[in-house]
């Protein structure tokens, strides 16, 4: 028994609901530490998953690992992300419903990781047949394919993810994943042309250049040495320590023969990452007239071979908008393309789970259009996750006219409103502004916000602050404070960005490339199109919107990422840092709800459709009300009046362990 106790208190407890009676922070942050220095990465609140990043590899992840929880139910084995995954797929099948987890945290914390294990877990646990392996291996490798293109190395994690993406794998009726369907959401376009110091372009360029044989180089017209392109040397960080760049390339050659690319298709792919290299060495001079002209006519030489004839007089904003567009269309075909090839062809499909890894929250030292969306997008989630928990369980307990006292929470959808309202909220206010062409300037956009959101009290600007001091300075920055923390944005680049315009002209030479790729992403009846493109923002705002509406229409499991320090460092436990986080989280709350709640709950008729076996009064056929059915089963399993409750259509259960003693029952 005291050896038990020592044993508990050198590692902490594996669920937070179980701390004694604290729901203190310190109690809360003390039990996340003893773990994290055992290697213990996870704990759960109830069915909710934390998870710390150790920033080493651990021993967790063996097929052994994966087999131990297969079926075996939630709280039985230590927490894990497989517990998770294998629950959700459990509860898949038995009730034939959709389900999504969503994996959330700031960059670093371990979001990308988590869902590629995941991934891996289904890839082995569940059942397949020979045809079925090809499903499964293009689920695997679509991964690699995508990280290539969409991640880069940035300041806080070497291979953090530049996109949003949404994955339904998708199950038939005896559990198989026979498909599945990409979403992506924004990719950080801007990367391509620019990189801030310490932070690499997309791995794909280093790729190429590092593992492509000298034949394709040479085709390519490339030469190995990544300074030699402007696109590439501004962070000056070409080499990264934790990359393997040729090894990555062998991966995603590999990948691309078995998700089903021709070598066509692989050819002009590769011609269109060689194009953006040499795009970017164009470089311009003035001529008599003040006119640009290209400095070195040798790099069209080369576009021209891997695109079309380009000899228009670009200028290098022009050059950097046609990188730019060529990059995030390439990266949409990419996406559709392995679409195509994850597609389920003989529709058996029956359920599905979706894993949700977006780009976390991100505070660099300038923060621009960039960060205001992925922000924007890590509001949205948070806000989903507040609706699907700390207020729907709540609003439950009254609805099923359970006692109850409320817990306070924060709730950001003021922030969502703020960035998101039609007409007054920041999008729209942006959008006004790009009507304005010619008039409107990154500084009026400012002005209009000041003029319509400045009382809010999530929004300050530069103005107001200085004003204090009285000092007058140029001001070109805005500031939201988000539920994970204050933001400051630099305003500059805000309008061009969002309008992402391309010139007619370039748009018509792409139409007409003879690559098929890039005459795939740029379609000739676009050109006809009269109708002004929606923005980006507006764009992004709806693609938000949809995915919100996909996820509240299935179950939801949360995992919980925690950046432990700022140096990827193992074994670092940094008190201020996560304490930030667990607050922002909103960790507190959610483990104060669970504590006070109920963390089983079924519908009187799923409840008694499962274990009417287990009370002759139920068995086997209950004739009565389900609510009254249920009432007398639990009685006969002995359940003690404050372990349940009788809800108007559900019975709740406080704690699940008496209940899987009950699974344990029915399965044996
Ligand atoms: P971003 O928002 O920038 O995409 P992310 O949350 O997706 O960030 P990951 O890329 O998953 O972060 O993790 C960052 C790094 O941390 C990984 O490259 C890996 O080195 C390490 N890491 C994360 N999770 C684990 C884990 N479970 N085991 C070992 N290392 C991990
Ligand atoms: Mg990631």
């Amino acid at each position: 028994m005291e050896g038990a106790l020592i044993a508990r208190d050198k590692v902490g407890v594996q669920d937070f609901v179980l701390l004694d009676s604290h729901t203190s922070e310190a109690a809360f942050l003390n039990n996340l530490r003893k773990r994290y220095q055992e290697n213990l990465i996870y704990t759960y609140i109830g069915s909710l998953l934390v998870s710390v990043n150790p920033y080493q590899e651990l021993d967790i992840y063996t097929v052994t690992q994966m087999k131990l929880y297969r079926g075996v139910n939630f709280f039985e084995l230590p927490p894990h992300l497989y517990a998770i995954a294998d629950n959700a797929y459990r509860v898949m099948c038995s009730e034939y419903n959709n389900h999504f987890i969503l994996i959330s945290g700031e960059s670093g914390a371990g979001k990308t990781e988590a869902s590629k294990k995941i991934l891996q877990y289904y890839a082995v646990t569940c059942p397949t047949t020979e045809q079925l392996q090809t499903v499964r291996d293009r689920l695997l490798l679509s991964n690699p394919v995508l990280e290539a293109f969409g991640n880069a190395k940035t300041l806080r994690n070497d291979n953090s993810s530049r996109f949003g993406k949404y994955m339904d794998i998708q199950f038939d009726f005896k559990g198989a994943p026979v498909g599945g369907h990409i979403l992506s959401y924004l990719i950080e376009k801007s990367r391509v042309v620019h990189q801030n110091h310490g932070e690499r372009n997309f791995h794909i360029f280093y790729q190429l250049l590092e593992g492509g044989d000298k034949d394709l180089l040479c085709w390519l017209g490339l030469e190995r040495n990544p300074q030699k392109y402007t696109y590439l040397i501004q962070g000056r960080c070409a080499k990264v320590f934790s990359i393997n760049d040729k090894n990555d390339w062998k991966i995603v050659r590999k990948a691309f023969s078995i998700i089903d690319f021709t070598e066509k298709d692989i050819e002009h792919l590769f011609g269109i990452v060689a194009s953006v290299l040499h795009l970017g060495n164009i470089q311009f001079e003035e001529d008599s007239n003040g006119h640009a002209i290209i400095r070195d006519g040798s790099q069209i030489k080369w576009i021209s071979k891997v695109l079309s004839p380009l000899n228009v007089d670009l200028a290098f904003y022009a050059r950097d908008a046609v990188a730019k567009a060529i990059y995030g269309r390439t990266f949409t075909w990419l996406v559709n393309k392995i679409n195509g090839s994850l597609a389920n062809k003989d529709s058996t499909q029956k359920t599905v789970i979706g894993l949700l890894d977006i780009y976390g929250f991100e505070v660099l030292d300038t923060n621009s259009f960039e960060q205001f969306c992925i922000n924007y997008c890590n509001e949205k989630l948070q806000q989903l996750l507040i609706e699907m928990t700390l207020k729907a369980e709540q609003e439950e307990y009254e609805l099923e006219g359970i006692e109850w006292e409320p817990i306070p929470y924060f709730n950001n959808k003021i922030i969502c409103d703020l960035v998101e309202q039609k007409h007054k909220g920041i999008i729209s206010i942006l959008d006004e502004e790009c009507l304005r062409p010619g008039e409107a300037t990154d500084l009026s956009f400012l002005e209009k916000l000041e003029e319509k959101v400045g009382d809010h009290a999530h929004f300050v600007t530069r103005k107001l602050a200085d004003q204090k001091t009285r000092k007058s300075i140029d001001w070109v920055d805005f500031r939201l404070l988000h539920y994970a923390g204050e933001v400051t944005y630099c305003a500059v680049g805000f309008l061009e960005k969002n309008n992402d315009l391309l010139y007619r002209n370039l748009k018509e030479v792409l139409c007409n490339s003879k690559n098929s790729i890039i005459r795939d992403c740029f379609l000739l009846s676009e050109l006809d199109n009269r109708r002004r493109p929606e923005t980006v923002a507006t764009q992004f705002k709806n693609s938000l919107t949809s995915l919100i509406e996909i996820l509240m229409s299935k179950e939801p499991s949360y995992i919980r990422c925690i950046k432990p320090n700022e140096n990827k460092e193992p074994g670092k436990f940094d008190d201020f840092l996560i304490r930030h986080q667990v607050k922002y989280l909103g960790l507190m709350e959610h483990l104060r709800v669970r504590r006070a709640g109920f963390a089983y709950r079924r519908k009187y008729e799923l409840f008694l459709q499962r274990y009417k076996c287990l009370c002759p009064a139920t068995w086997p056929h209950w004739h009565g009300p389900a609510a009254e059915g249920v009432e007398r089963l639990i009685k006969h399993i002995g359940y003690k009046p404050e372990e349940y409750k009788l809800g108007r259509t559900k019975i709740f259960i406080r704690f699940p362990k008496t209940l899987f003693a009950t699974e344990d029952a029915f399965e044996y």
